[in-house]
């Protein structure tokens, strides 16, 4: 029998409405966003219920030390890049990253994607200038186009609909790749060979045959089970664009509790916070795990009331705390947040984003990022958390299957010049599938310190 959903519930779900909400679209014709809302509430949900409760206990799993979170994918997915080859390079990206950190962590991995719904852009500004033109900034293929004319930049509603079927069509390749076999640990730990006979990444291979030992005696061992031919695969991307999570909201029938059926995970962005905004309403009223990002302007007063708004009855699982602080400040700044936190007792799951806190401008104008900064932010997530005695839960980064250009560094040492080879990303810059490899290996060094 299902369960129907109590008025004030529903109710609830359009509190947002009234409360000061930013980083919203200006929507040129409400009459059609309402027709195109309206029928997304009708389509059928994109993942269930039920599989927001695995994950959810999966990542207090990850908050007590005994699983961990590897999340990634673009800063931005595209329509014309949802493409079979663009997302198996994805997914076969986490999970070799994966198949090392398992290793080094000797601990299960949680797989996510950025990926399947991270179509919504924050932006710093409203609007963009060229050569003396201004139009509206490019806000992410769910709102505007990113070309530069007033026709691809007037945000169009019906791209809602273009965002729902293409992270239905993203999912459902996902869902394949991850059941069928591709997904196999002995097929990935093959990948993963490949990528250690390269001889600029030999500094790994003792890592890599250290693994290879270790499958080989599994597979000795007669070890042959569902659980290594096929993974979990959850999705995520940031709960930004409220007329798109709203009517992906869907009650659960086993409950009564509403859950924002877009993606297992939804977290809410540096920018969007707000104590007292439409976003933390908004999801403090859907039962998914969240994420909340905290940048170095952070206090752990707000981490503490975002906690009593988003989880007050204290369920583990439920918040994620993403930092992004930045290489330069990670030292100074989390200590005193984790500490104040863990003081306080309701469970969290803390998670790094070493990308955002380290964007800068190189040289010759490219929006990038260091792969040194990068891994010196993990570096220094680590020690805080091993100082502290708290347990560092996971990774969040923005990485690609492709050769793209868009990191400086790493073991082929891409400099500024080397930005513009391939430079594609629309909005931050992507470490490419060896820079995500190379990092994979390189905390399972940062964990035998
Ligand atoms: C992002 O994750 O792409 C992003 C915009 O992050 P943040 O909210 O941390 O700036
Ligand atoms: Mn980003």
């Amino acid at each position: 029998m299902s369960v129907e959903a109590d008025p004030q519930v529903l109710a609830g779900l359009e509190a947002w409405r009234d409360l000061p909400v930013t980083q919203q679209p200006a929507w040129p014709d409400a009459a059609a966003l309402q027709r195109v809302t309206d029928r997304l509430a009708g389509l059928p949900p994109l993942v269930f219920a039920g599989e927001a409760d695995a994950l959810r206990g999966q990542l207090a799993a990850a908050g007590r030390g005994e699983a961990f979170l590897l999340q990634g994918g673009d800063c931005a997915e595209t329509f014309a890049e949802a493409t079979a080859d663009n997302i198996r390079g994805k997914i076969m990206t986490v999970l070799q990253m994966a198949v090392v950190l398992t290793y080094g962590a000797s601990l299960p991995v949680i797989k996510m994607g950025r990926m399947a719904g991270q179509y919504a852009k924050p932006r710093s500004s409203d609007t963009e200038t060229r050569d003396g033109v201004t139009l509206p900034a490019f806000r992410g293929d769910i709102i505007n186009g990113f070309e530069f004319t007033p026709e691809a930049r007037t945000p169009d509603p019906e791209r809602l609909l273009d965002a729902y079927h293409t992270s239905a069509s993203t999912l459902n390749l996902i869902r394949a790749f991850t059941t069928g076999g591709f997904a196999s640990l002995l097929r990935v730990h093959e990948w993963n060979r490949g990528f250690t006979a390269n001889p600029a990444y030999a500094r790994y291979e003792e890592i890599a045959a250290e693994i290879d030992r270790a499958i080989r005696f599994m597979a000795a061992c007669g070890a042959d089970f569902d659980a290594l031919r096929t993974v979990d695969f959850y999705s995520s991307h940031e709960g930004l664009l409220l007329d798109y999570e709203r009517p992906l909201t869907r009650i659960d029938s086993r409950t009564g509790l509403p859950y924002d059926c877009s993606a297992h995970f939804l977290w809410i962005g540096e920018r969007t916070r707000q104590l007292d905004g439409a976003h933390v309403d908004y999801f403090s009223r859907v039962h998914n795990p969240l994420g909340i990002k905290l940048g170095p302007t952070s206090t752990a007063d707000d981490a503490l009331r975002l906690i009593d708004k988003l989880n007050p009855s204290a369920e583990p699982g439920r918040i994620t705390f993403i930092t992004r602080m930045g290489a330069g400040k990670i030292r100074d700044l989390l200590p005193s947040l984790v500490e104040k936190v863990t003081a306080d007792g309701r469970p969290v799951t803390w998670v790094c984003d070493p990308m955002h806190g380290n964007g800068i401008t190189s040289a010759s104008g490219y929006k990038t990022r260091r792969f040194s900064d990068v891994m010196d932010e993990v570096a220094g997530f680590f020690e805080v958390h091993r100082a502290l005695g708290t347990v560092p839960g996971g990774l969040h980064m923005e990485l690609t299957g492709d050769d793209v250009t868009e990191v400086l560094g790493g073991a082929e040492e891409i400099d500024d010049a080397g930005l513009a080879r391939r430079y594609e990303t629309l909005v931050d810059p992507r470490l490419n599938h060896q820079q995500s490899l190379e990092l994979a290996f390189q905390v399972v060094e940062l964990l035998r310190r």
